[in-house]
Formats: C-alpha cells, sequence, structure tokens
C-alpha cells in the first residue's frame, strides 16, 4: 500500500515490520511488538489510523493482563459464552449501553467492574437457557435481579455467589 511519508513529501510504498516496544499505561510499564508502517524508500514512520488502533489494543489488553484484569478477547469469551450481545450484557451488569463495547475495543474496566464480570463467569454452563429465557423477556435487569431469578430457576445452590455481590 501507498501513504504519504511527511519525510519523503509524497505517496510513497510503504512496508510492514513488527517492533517490539515499551510503553507506559497508568504508569505501568509494558512491552509489546506493534506494528509499524515505515516509508519504503527513507524508512520514517508512517501514521495510520488502523494500525494504530490495532496496536492500542495491544497495548491496554498487555496492561490489563499484566495488572489481573481481564484481557478484551477474554471479556469477549464470558459474553459468548454467555449467548449475550454486547448491549445484553451492560444491561446485565447494570452498566452503561456501550460500555462493554468499550472494553471490548481496548478501553481499560475498573477493578470493580472487573470482578462484576468475572462473577458471570460460572454460570454460563448450567444456567445458559435460563440467561436466555431471561434476557431475551427483560432486556433491561439489574445483575442482582437476574441472580435471584436464576436462583429460583435452578435446583442449583447459588446463594453464595449473590451474597458476594456489591450492593
Ligand atoms: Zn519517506
Amino acid at each position: 500500500m501507498k501513504a504519504f511519508c511527511v519525510n519523503c513529501g509524497r505517496d510513497e510504498k510503504t512496508i510492514i515490520s513488527k517492533e517490539k516496544r515499551v510503553f507506559k499505561v497508568r504508569n505501568v510499564e509494558v512491552e509489546v511488538i506493534v506494528t509499524v508502517l515505515k516509508c519504503q524508500k527513507c524508512g520514517e514512520e508512517i501514521y495510520d489510523y488502523k494500525t494504530e488502533k490495532a496496536n492500542d489494543l495491544l497495548i491496554n489488553d498487555a496492561y490489563k493482563e499484566k495488572v489481573g484484569l481481564l484481557t478484551s478477547s477474554e471479556i469477549k469469551q464470558i459474553r459468548k459464552k454467555m449467548g449475550l450481545n454486547q448491549e445484553s450484557m451492560s444491561s446485565l451488569l447494570s452498566l452503561g449501553k456501550k460500555t462493554i463495547t468499550r472494553y471490548e475495543n481496548g478501553s481499560i474496566q475498573d477493578r470493580t467492574q472487573d470482578n462484576l464480570i468475572r462473577q458471570i463467569r460460572p454460570f454460563n454452563s448450567f444456567l445458559y437457557p435460563q440467561i436466555k429465557e431471561y434476557m431475551d423477556k427483560s432486556p433491561v435487569i439489574s445483575y442482582k435481579n437476574y441472580m435471584e431469578h436464576a436462583e429460583r430457576k435452578s435446583d442449583k445452590k447459588i446463594s453464595f455467589l449473590i451474597q458476594a455481590l456489591p450492593v
């Protein structure tokens, strides 16, 4: 592909290279292999929005992993296991409509929200049909309400998990 090189002052062919670099996210250093576009002629780095966005996701995920937060893809996995779309998962956790979308795109969740997302993990296997049924009927529910419903529906003892929920 061709892109504008500031150094050459015109469109030039680009080369893609993978480079290991250190970034600082919220005062934590992370080492990430990022994609860098360079001018084939002079070697100058070329800014590319899509490449930068993909790099940002990798960098933030490296941070999340390092400090023990769920990565973007882990959040996505949990959601998929629940059979939910991003909006339903946000409602389930009483978060803003676009919150899960943002996390999956690389935004960093705080610890409270991270814990909340982790808590829905154990239920997917045996509660899946109930989750689906309930979410279909009432897309906007709180996590606590959902859990109470799930407890009524399920013969498994999960009340201890309700007690663990933040108020
Ligand atoms: Zn150049």
